[in-house]
């Protein structure tokens, strides 16, 4: 398999404009700021591998960090450089033989976009060497010493660099390995541009490098319109039934939940009708297929299986998405057991698995009256609402 883009994401500064070394994991609408940057990088098809430079003092804790985010990507965890081009060239070192561009791109520009990535790597396949670049809005003075203005600088040819600056491996490799150690520059593209053409493509305002803390909160603002615009509306109602029967000698589980009785649910699964209605909601707010799409109960690899590792993989995809949960509301039919003594530990069940607070999950118990399919003890069935919001907090 070849690699032809791969991806250094220095990460080893110490946050001091930010006041704070803890800076790439600042809370970025639910998840760390590091996170969102991987993600776009983890996500993209065409990028195969991708090198996160850390302080080596901090090693082990980013190691783990990264590795609990579960990117299905592989993503390497380096010790970085005392200054960002050693970093970087620590990162070229780990690249697989066979990459031919590499991406460089500040850890602390966590809202670069999908669209954006991959024009710049468009442009990188059509002449080498290649960065994102605005226009500068603000006139630039040059000033001395002691503030007085010098110059004026025309600002009609200045632009302002942003990442991923994309490059040839080769040549960012020399260029770095060649590079005077008294010279510190802050971006690659300033080593790159001296050997070979280096062009500026269109990139955006909103590829913010987050320097100080007020960067956060403009982030925040922008990620957060994001999120919601991508919801057609900004909530969404889910519902979701099922219905199993009833069986001698079956364990009997609700909500995730094993409940002590002699009798229990027949199922390809382990017959959770609660959870199963669960999934359908959640699948039908986010205007998905349902439930026996994802998993069908012809295919032995679910055979047995718990509901709750069906729900986790649906889950994992919604949250994927963008989605959270807003609340929940639920019905259980069943004519016996008694359900009362269990649903506070049912609710407690649910709030887990969707990762939310108990107070936005409510479980309610009907029995049949002995009237119907579910009052005359046959079988068991369950009503769920649910409500999604995007992932913004
Ligand atoms: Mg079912």
């Amino acid at each position: 398999m070849t690699h032809p883009f791969a991806a250094v994401l220095p990460a080893a500064g110490r946050g001091t404009r930010f006041g704070s070394e803890d800076k790439l994991l600042m809370n970025l609408c639910g998840k760390p700021l590091l996170w969102w940057t991987i993600s776009v990088f983890g996500e993209s098809p065409r990028i195969s591998w991708v090198v996160v430079p850390v302080p080596p003092a901090r090693l082990h804790k980013f190691k783990g960090l990264v590795a609990s985010w579960e990117f299905e990507k592989y993503v390497q965890v380096i010790p970085g450089g005392a200054y960002r081009h050693l970093s970087v060239l620590e990162g070229l070192k780990v690249l697989p033989e066979e990459t031919r561009w590499v991406a460089i791109h500040d850890a602390d520009r966590p809202l670069l976009t999908p669209e954006l990535l991959e024009s710049v790597l468009d442009a990188a396949e059509r002449v080498n060497a290649v960065i994102p670049a605005v226009p500068i809005k603000d006139t630039v003075k040059r000033v001395d010493l002691q503030e007085r203005i010098n110059e004026t600088l025309p600002r009609g040819d200045l632009r302002a660099a942003q990442t991923p600056q994309v490059f040839e491996l080769k040549f960012l490799r020399s260029a770095l390995e060649a590079l005077d150690p008294n010279e510190i520059p802050t971006d690659e593209a300033s080593i790159l541009e001296k050997i070979v053409a280096t062009h500026a493509v269109a990139g955006s305002y909103e590829n913010l490098k987050i320097t100080t803390p007020e960067d956060l909160e403009y982030a925040r603002w922008i990620l957060a319109k994001r999120l919601d615009r991508r919801l057609e509306k900004g909530l969404r109602i889910g519902i979701g039934y099922d219905s199993h029967r009833i069986a001698e000698g079956r364990p009997l589980y609700l909500g995730g939940v094993q409940i002590p009785w002699d009798k229990g649910l027949v199922g390809h699964s382990d017959g959770d009708v609660l959870l199963h209605a669960v999934i359908d909601a959640l699948l039908g707010a986010s205007g998905g297929m349902d439930m026996g799409h994802h998993f069908p109960d012809t295919d032995p690899a679910y055979a047995g299986i718990r509901s709750t590792e069906l729900f986790q993989r649906a889950w994992k995809d919604l949250k994927k998405e963008g989605y959270r949960l807003n609340n929940l509301d639920s019905v259980i039919l069943a004519q016996e057991p008694k359900l009362a003594p269990h649903i506070q530990e049912i609710r407690q069940s649910l709030a887990a698995l969707l990762e939310v607070s108990p107070n936005l999950i409510a479980v309610k118990a009907k029995t049949g009256e002995e009237m119907d399919s579910v009052g005359r003890g046959e079988g068991m069935a369950a009503h769920v609402a649910v409500t999604l919001v995007a992932g913004s907090y």
